[in-house]
This record gives C-alpha cells, sequence and structure tokens, in this order.
C-alpha cells in the first residue's frame, strides 16, 4: 500500500485566534509530524473559551515554538501540558524570561478571583492550572536563537524579529519542498525602542495577523508632539497625569519617552512614578535582554544610562507606598496598570484623581468595548469606580500612535511580496478590509477559520 502520510503536503490548522484578537494557537502538520505555534489564551470577553478543548490531542504534538510572551500567545501552555503534551516549548531568550511573570501573574488572578467567590459564598471553578503545571512547563522551556534554522522532525523552522516586543518573533517553516510563515504579532515600525520587523522572505502561504488590518497609525513623530503637548499643559498648571499601562513592553516605552523628552528640553522634569510591581519585574528583565532593543537603546545602555529611567523616576513596592502616592501633590506622572482599566491600581488613582480639573488622563494602549476606557474617551461627566460615582473634570486624550501592532500600511508592505494570506489574530471587520485591501492588490487573501486546515 503506498504511504498515505507521503503525499499529504504541509498544512496549518488555527486553534484559536480566528476571527478574534486572543488565543493564538495555530498546528502545522507535515505527514504525521506535529509542530504547534503558540498556545495562548483567551482574554476578555472570550475567556470561558479556555477550558474548552484544544481540538486536537495535546499529547500528541511532537514540538512547540511560541512567538512572543503576550498571555494571548502564552496562556494555555500550563493547559497543553496538564493536558498531557510531553515535548519542549521552543522560544526566544527574552520570551522566556518574560513568561514566568506573565504567567505567574494569571496565577495570581485566578487565585483572587477564586477567593472573591469564596467569600462571598459561591464555588469556585476547579482551575484550569495550577502551580505545578507552570514548574514543568519552565522544565520544558528551550531558549532557541533568532534567525537560526532549527529542526523539527520533517521540518525546519526559524524565528525572525518581529518588533513587537523584546524577542518577539514571525515563525518561519519551511518543508521539504514548501514555506509558511506566521506572523505572530508585528510591531509598529515607526516607533524607537525596537527595531522595525524584519522583512518577510516570499512564501507559499502566509499566517497573518490583522489586528489594525483596517487603519493605518499616524507617523510616530506626531504622536511624540501631542504626548509633550498634553504633559506640558497639565504639569504645567500643578496637574497629575495618569497612564493606565500594561507591564510587558508599554510601561517601560512610556518611560523611555519621558526620559527622552526631559533631556531634549521638551517637558519639565517632574516625579514619575511607576505603580505596578509587574512592571518593576520586566524592567528588571531589561538589561539582560538589551541585544534584543533597536540600536538607539543598545548605545544608551552601552554609555551607562538606563535609557527607560526618567531624572525623578520612582516606583512603588507595597500596597502602602501605592496608597501614598494619593497624598502627593502634582505636578507629577503615574504609571499604573491595567492598560485595559478593568482593575489594579491604576483604578484607585482615577478615582482620586478624575474628578481634578487640571489632572489628564492619557490612554495608549487599546481599550475594550463598555470598559471605563471607553466611557472616558467618550467624555461622559461622570464614571463609577468602586460602585462609586466618580465626576471627571479630568481630560482624558487616545494615544493610539503607541500601538504596538502594525498598522494596515504596514501589514501591506510587510506583505509585498506574498500572493496567498490567511488572516487571524483581529475582529472580523478588521480582517476583511485588510483582506479587501490585500485582494485590490490581486493577492488571494481570505479570513482563517477555527479548526479547518489550510494547505500550505
Ligand atoms: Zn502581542
Amino acid at each position: 500500500m503506498m504511504p498515505v502520510w507521503y503525499s499529504t503536503p504541509m498544512r496549518i490548522t488555527p486553534y484559536g485566534a480566528a476571527q478574534v484578537v486572543t488565543g493564538s494557537c495555530h498546528l502545522v502538520e507535515e505527514g504525521d509530524y506535529k509542530l504547534l505555534l503558540d498556545c495562548g489564551a483567551y482574554q476578555g470577553s472570550e475567556d470561558d473559551r479556555n477550558q474548552e478543548p484544544f481540538g486536537f490531542d495535546p499529547a500528541t504534538i511532537d514540538a512547540v515554538v511560541i512567538s512572543h510572551a503576550h498571555n494571548d500567545h502564552i496562556g494555555r501552555l500550563p493547559i497543553l501540558i496538564r493536558r498531557g503534551y510531553k515535548g519542549k516549548v521552543h522560544l526566544s531568550e527574552p520570551t522566556a524570561k518574560f513568561l514566568p511573570v506573565i504567567l505567574e501573574d494569571s496565577l495570581k488572578l485566578m487565585s483572587e478571583e477564586a477567593e472573591r467567590l469564596e467569600r462571598k459564598g459561591k464555588k469556585a471553578p476547579t482551575p484550569l492550572w495550577e502551580e505545578a503545571d507552570l514548574e514543568e512547563l519552565y522544565r520544558r522551556l528551550e531558549p532557541v536563537p533568532l534567525y537560526q534554522d532549527l529542526a523539527f522532525g520533517p521540518l525546519t523552522a526559524r524565528l525572525h524579529g518581529a518588533g513587537h516586543l523584546p524577542g518577539s518573533a514571525f515563525v518561519q517553516v519551511n518543508s521539504k519542498d514548501k514555506r509558511l510563515i506566521f506572523s505572530g504579532d508585528l510591531g509598529h515600525k515607526g516607533k524607537e525602542v525596537l527595531e522595525a520587523p524584519t522583512e518577510a522572505t516570499p512564501a507559499d502561504l502566509v499566517l497573518c495577523e490583522g489586528t489594525y488590518g483596517d487603519r493605518s497609525h499616524k507617523p510616530f513623530s506626531e504622536t511624540m508632539a501631542e504626548f509633550a503637548r498634553i504633559l506640558n499643559d497639565h504639569l504645567g498648571r500643578g496637574g497629575k497625569v495618569f497612564i493606565p499601562s500594561f507591564a510587558l513592553e508599554r510601561t517601560q516605552e512610556i518611560l523611555f519617552h519621558l526620559r527622552e523628552l526631559e533631556t531634549q528640553a521638551k517637558i519639565p522634569v517632574v516625579p514619575v512614578y511607576v505603580d505596578s510591581p509587574m512592571a518593576d519585574k520586566i524592567s528588571e528583565i531589561y538589561p539582560q535582554v538589551k541585544n534584543y532593543f533597536s540600536t538607539e537603546v543598545q548605545a544608551l545602555y552601552n554609555q551607562g544610562i538606563d535609557p527607560f529611567r526618567p531624572e525623578k523616576f520612582d516606583h512603588t513596592h507595597s500596597v502602602e507606598d501605592s496608597k501614598a502616592l494619593n497624598t502627593l501633590n502634582g505636578p507629577l506622572v503615574i504609571i499604573a496598570g491595567n492598560g485595559m482599566l478593568s482593575g489594579g491600581r491604576i483604578l484607585h488613582h482615577l478615582a482620586l484623581g478624575l474628578p481634578g480639573e487640571d489632572n489628564a488622563v492619557i490612554i495608549a494602549s487599546y481599550q475594550p468595548r463598555g470598559g471605563l476606557g471607553q466611557l472616558l474617551i467618550e467624555g461622559n461627566e461622570s464614571v463609577k469606580i468602586f460602585g462609586d460615582v466618580v465626576p471627571v473634570r479630568a481630560k482624558t486624550y487616545t494615544l493610539g500612535g503607541f500601538s504596538g501592532h502594525a498598522g494596515q500600511d504596514e501589514l501591506l508592505s510587510w506583505l509585498s511580496g506574498e500572493s496567498k494570506i490567511a488572516l487571524v489574530h483581529g475582529e472580523p471587520d478588521k480582517l476583511q478590509a485588510l483582506s479587501r485591501a490585500l485582494s485590490g492588490q490581486g493577492k488571494t487573501a481570505w479570513m482563517a477559520e477555527w479548526g479547518k486546515a489550510i494547505e500550505v
């Protein structure tokens, strides 16, 4: 009998991030060999999907390759191991260092939520994974260099810099006669902290993200000019500027630009506080992975300068430190989590700061529909925080240019040499807009579907 596997070409099947922005997880198969790209958690309104079956048997997976350390690309790894995965997890050195910070935070949030339910007399659901699964995951981590071919059975894979986080990658997978590229998350090119994404090599199929598939970002210099103008205006009046921010990358990037604007004398030097223990942990890792930053950042490190430290920088250690910030008068800047305003210390600062008319809130990250961030952006005169009505006299500004994702024009340019593109990691309207733009250039582009295999 003819061996069936021999005639089966490489294929890829999305088991997450199909017409949604979270849960990145894609299975590459060549014959009997199974290589999993990413194993991310669903987040926000898709959260419940984490408990569902993967759509494949974790015990049959031969190897895992991870694109970057965001939770929606790594968050289901402990579940994969708990459900029978026996192999290694290949990832860049920075991703391996950031991963424990991200997943230990998830573990903490899970146990806090269980405690909250128990206090209310409700039964907490059985946790999807526990500390022991995480410990096992740590034993399986296999840091690998970028730009080197790695052998996986009949396939070779190579990580290329994606400019989205330090050590973030897109993944090129070659079989004997086909090439597949998985974009991971592609960075926003104009920014200064990270290098722009590496050019893609021509491939038979690209599985590409489309988070910002429907719009292009303003030039980053405009974002910076606006950032400086807002800071001057509010700090000049003695106000407090609150920046809700993610712990990984966005917080440090904002610190970088505050320092840069200070050294260029474009903004006054004022106290800058980071009120996020998780952001502190990430910042401690940064000097260990300095080779993964832009040449500009590396040059500062080489001069003995911390590129992520404004002149009057301070950070809180305890909840008491955090509360003590409330007693301080402006001008000052407070950066705190979480970035989506769905919880965290930022809420305490806003509850006290929103009534002050000299104060400002700068939204530098994605805000979910209907969330507090959205209400502030819409200009509501009052909002509810911890059940209390808080009058809003502070001004809210949105700086979309800080986005960590490529805009539509950058995606089109990155895909310029490609002809067959399946789109993932985006809301359907964003992916449709990108698909139309690509089709307009004579390419074959479509939205990938969950569980539906695509032949490379
Ligand atoms: Zn990401």
